[in-house]
């Protein structure tokens, strides 16, 4: 295409400005360990735990290290960290002389640096001194609390069975001990909102996670959300409503070294999927439209500067940027390059910075 440069707008964008939080992830393997949380006591809405028992099997001390031995074969990058990873909600909540157990396995693996390091998430209620010292004696270094949300009403409705003190003085403890620490929080849950969500991002933000994993609310079948929603008294985001409550939290961060390291369900996280079925904002690339939303106001901002040329044509509006970055910025089924052809009516092209 011949491109008169009259007709034509460049900006620059700094992706990785834009997307920080996303970009400085680290670059590693990590080595899921499922532990279903048998007998938790608690009865969050949204979660299928109770409701499907029977259906989790308890993890054994050879299941530990099958697990580690097999994802280990499949790792070919030597360069790369790998990491133990402790999943399934509620990891220091379980017996503790089988805590011990696992964590030993693992251990043996980071002291003969056939592996970087343990994580493991777990309930801000399940937090103690204690329990710290015992995580320390197994080079235990990331410690990611299920907190879901900072706002003790929404936290009641979702019979979490903590309240935020719980989370404040758990992420401080953890802090203290010397260990990375995590949150993971959760956007639609039945009592929330966008005010309510905004509000709970900047208490996070105030206790100094190293890390985020943001997930939007799902309903599950079978679950007491689920009833819920069948009874009419919950009724879940849409991925769009989702995908906008998520960019203001991203917003939020923009300004913070928190690494926001998943966005959206991962099916070995605090949510057991199981068999179960999915309802609400259920969506294969929801990060990617996260991610494009954010590029796109970044785009629009620098656009408007030069509005007065838009005014007068329909034009080109070169972005020069690094295109690695190619599909986030274009968007899931390019819906960025329509949102400016139909607002705006210009046609965006990438130019590669050539860095
Ligand atoms: S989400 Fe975690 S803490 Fe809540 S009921 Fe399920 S396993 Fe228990």
């Amino acid at each position: 295409m011949h491109l008169k440069t009259e007709n034509m707008i460049s900006i620059k964008l700094d992706i990785n400005k834009v997307l920080r939080n996303v970009i400085n992830k680290k670059n590693q393997y990590t080595i899921p360990i499922f532990i279903p949380h048998e007998g938790c006591k608690n009865e969050c809405v949204f979660c299928n735990q109770r409701k499907i028992s029977g259906k989790t099997t308890s993890a054994t001390k050879e299941d530990v290290h099958n697990t580690i031995e097999e994802y280990l074969t499949y790792f070919k990058d030597k360069g790369k960290d790998i990491e133990i990873a402790f999943f399934g909600g509620s990891f220091t909540g379980i017996d503790s002389k089988k805590q011990e157990e696992f964590l030993k396995i693992a251990n043996e693996y980071v002291r003969l640096k056939r592996v970087s390091g343990i994580r493991l998430s777990t309930r801000p209620d399940y937090i103690s001194p204690k329990i710290l010292k015992m995580l320390k004696k197994y080079n235990v270094k990331t410690i990611e609390l299920g907190i879901q949300s900072m706002d003790n009403e929404v936290l009641n409705i979702s019979k979490r069975g903590h309240d935020i003190l719980s989370v404040i003085r758990a992420s401080r403890l953890i802090r203290l001990y010397g260990f990375n620490l995590g949150h993971q929080i959760m956007v639609g849950l039945p009592g929330s909102d966008k005010e309510k969500e905004l509000l709970s991002i900047k208490r996070v933000i105030s206790l100094k996670p190293q890390e985020l994993r943001i997930y939007p609310v799902y309903v599950i079948k079978p679950s007491k959300l689920y009833d819920m929603y069948m009874e009419g008294s919950y009724i879940p985001l849409t991925v769009k409503e989702a995908v906008d409550r998520v960019y203001y939290i991203m917003k939020e961060l923009q300004n913070t070294n928190i690494r926001v390291i998943r966005l959206g369900l991962q099916s070995t996280d605090e949510i057991t999927v199981g068999n179960a079925e999915l309802i609400g904002p259920v969506c294969d690339n929801f990060a990617e439209y996260v991610f494009a939303k954010m590029t796109r106001d970044e785009i629009e901002n620098k656009l408007k500067e030069k509005k007065k040329n838009i005014d007068k044509y329909g034009c080109i509006l070169k972005v020069i940027t690094n295109k690695k970055y190619t599909s986030v910025i274009i968007g899931p089924n390019r819906i960025n390059k329509k949102y400016f052809k139909e607002k705006y009516n210009v046609e965006m092209v990438l130019e590669d910075k050539g860095e």
